[in-house]
């Protein structure tokens, strides 16, 4: 049973009001809200365990250690790894990548090709274009069509056997399309590429299970899945993080340190150098199980309601006009008023208590390819209501006879 006023009850930041006005969070896609059960994990690290991890003999250390490995067997199950040395812990989306990235930009050869697609979040085009430009490897795009839809015929076109990486996101940020990966991953892998796939917008609204897929690397943000920032997940395959060399240097990843040379400790700890972000790695279990708690087919279904009424009701305003209009979509709805600015729809409805997005959602080759210089951007979680999509539309149709 999806009981959704008992699960808002468990956030505290939706009971407020925002410019006197009940808070109406669609900026999900952005950051997530944290439910109770993650507040109170936060205070009680802090105040029960506190203490540095993998280096005290002492009984705090050991209790924080466990936890934090317990933390990352919950994750490797939760994304069904073979094995927990395959679960990273970084600071988020943003850092796996690059992380991979780096690594990539040691092991290209001149005249590699390493493809991502022209619906990339900024994090999954700049770290590429770092380790192109120190190896000398050319970056090949996929292009998208008129719906938002990656084009899988030019990325069979630009697939060769000198292609290593390929790096898609599972779902758009600002569009809120589901790419099709599986097919993605299963030729890529004909080639012999990898396949880093930018999970940040589908571990939120998606169970993935990284046998399944067969990807190479999935990464996401702690963030975005109700807990803290500073979290992230970077699971890849044993193989290829024993090819990739190291990516910060410090303590927990050598082995032995001498003037003369470094030898590097095993997985995970190669990855995971100088003291992380412990109680959010632990608390990133917690929110984990939450969300498996209430379930994501249950989490999906629920979502899929909510995007489909808002996506009736706000392509019944005219003028408007929604970008990604694919049948497979998660929660994201992204759009414009004919002969308005996104920025005064957002300032206007902010006054209204509505959190919205405005602008180019850190993919400027999107908008490029619409030519506009950004969308609103309506994104939802399991705890958004209809009721909240109603305030969102009345607001618009406001919105719009103020400015017009
Ligand atoms: C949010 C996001 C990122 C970046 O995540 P950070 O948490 O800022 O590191 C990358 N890709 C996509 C698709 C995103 O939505």
């Amino acid at each position: 049973m999806f009981d959704i006023d008992a699960i808002r009850a468990e956030f505290p930041i939706l009971k407020q009001q925002v410019n006197g006005k009940p808070l109406v969070y669609f900026d999900n896609g952005a950051t997530a809200q944290k439910p109770q059960v993650v507040l109170d994990a936060i205070e009680k690290y802090y105040t029960d365990i506190n203490a540095n991890i993998h280096r005290g003999v002492h009984t705090l250390s050991q209790l924080a250690t466990d936890a934090y490995e317990e933390s990352r067997i919950k994750i490797q199950k939760h994304l069904n790894a073979p094995h927990a040395h395959e679960v990273l812990f970084t600071s988020g989306t943003t850092f796996g990548i690059n992380l991979v990235a780096s690594g990539f930009g040691q092991l290209l050869s001149k005249g590699d090709e390493v493809i991502i697609s022209e619906l990339e979040h900024h994090s999954n085009i700049v770290p590429w274009q770092f380790a192109c430009q120190r190896s000398g490897a050319i970056l090949k795009v996929i292009p998208f069509d008129a719906q938002g839809h990656l084009d899988m015929k030019a990325f069979d076109a630009l697939l060769s056997p000198r292609t290593q990486v390929v790096a898609v996101n599972h779902v758009s940020n600002a569009l809120g399309v589901v790419n099709p990966i599986a097919y993605i991953i299963e030729k890529a892998h004909q080639v012999g590429a990898a396949v880093l796939i930018d999970g940040a917008q589908g571990a939120p609204h998606f169970k993935v299970d990284v046998q399944a897929l067969d990807c190479d690397f999935y990464v996401f943000s702690g963030h975005k899945v109700c807990a803290p920032t500073g979290t992230g997940i970077l699971y890849g395959k044993t193989a290829w993080l024993e090819k990739l060399p190291p990516y910060l240097g410090g303590g927990e990843m050598i082995k032995e340190v001498t003037f003369e040379e470094t030898t590097y400790a095993g997985l995970p700890h190669k990855f995971e150098a100088g003291t992380p972000n412990i109680a959010g790695g632990i608390v990133l279990g917690v929110a984990i199980d939450y969300m498996n708690e209430i379930g994501f087919d249950a989490i999906h279904a629920y979502e899929t309601e909510l995007l489909e009424y808002a996506t009736a009701q706000l392509t019944a305003i005219p003028g408007l006009k929604i970008y990604g209009e694919g049948k497979d979509k998660a929660a994201v709805v992204s759009f414009n008023i004919e002969g308005i600015h996104p920025y005064d729809i957002g300032t206007i409805v902010d006054k209204m208590g509505i959190a919205v997005r405005t602008g180019h959602h850190c993919a400027q080759p999107i908008m490029k390819h619409f030519d506009i210089p950004g969308t609103v951007r309506a994104s939802f979680m399991f705890y958004n209501t209809k009721e909240e999509i109603d305030i969102l539309v009345a607001a618009i149709k406001k919105a719009i006879t103020m400015l017009s």
